[in-house]
């Protein structure tokens, strides 16, 4: 799996703080900034694009404190952009990795699959593997 600078996993953020909670170390808060620098470039990209009538994508986990960052969370309160909730193991995968993709031009509601098994995967049949 990729490093996700805003998973819940780390602790770095909190609904509080998602730009980063006080007291990370250097190379931390080094890292905690870089993404919410890029968070602000792909939150103007989308609106430029939004704007301009332009197809427009983003994903990240659905439960990422990227949505929590007031760049995206004045985008998620819009009523011309779409939101998608997938969990890939209705692709196939193993894993359920519920996630969120927000667009604007572009509909993405045929990519609303959720799975509610806890114990078996519904698309599957087998036990999620947990990362
Ligand atoms: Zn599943």
């Amino acid at each position: 799996m990729a490093f996700d600078p805003w998973s819940q996993t780390y602790g770095w953020r909190s609904r509080q703080y998602p730009g980063g909670v006080l007291g990370l170390s250097d190379r931390v808060l080094s890292n905690v900034q870089e993404a919410n620098e890029l968070c602000s470039i792909s939150a103007g990209f989308f609106r430029l694009a939004r704007s301009m009538m332009i197809p427009v994508a983003i994903e990240n986990p659905h439960c990422s404190r990227l949505w929590s960052m007031p760049a995206w969370s004045q985008i998620l309160r819009r009523s011309d952009i779409d939101i998608a909730v997938l969990d890939y193991c209705a692709c196939g995968m193993l894993w359920r990795k519920r996630t969120r993709f927000v667009s604007a031009n572009v509909v993405l509601s045929h990519l609303v699959f959720q799975c509610h098994g806890t114990e078996v995967c519904d698309f599957t049949g087998k036990p999620h593997i947990c990362f």
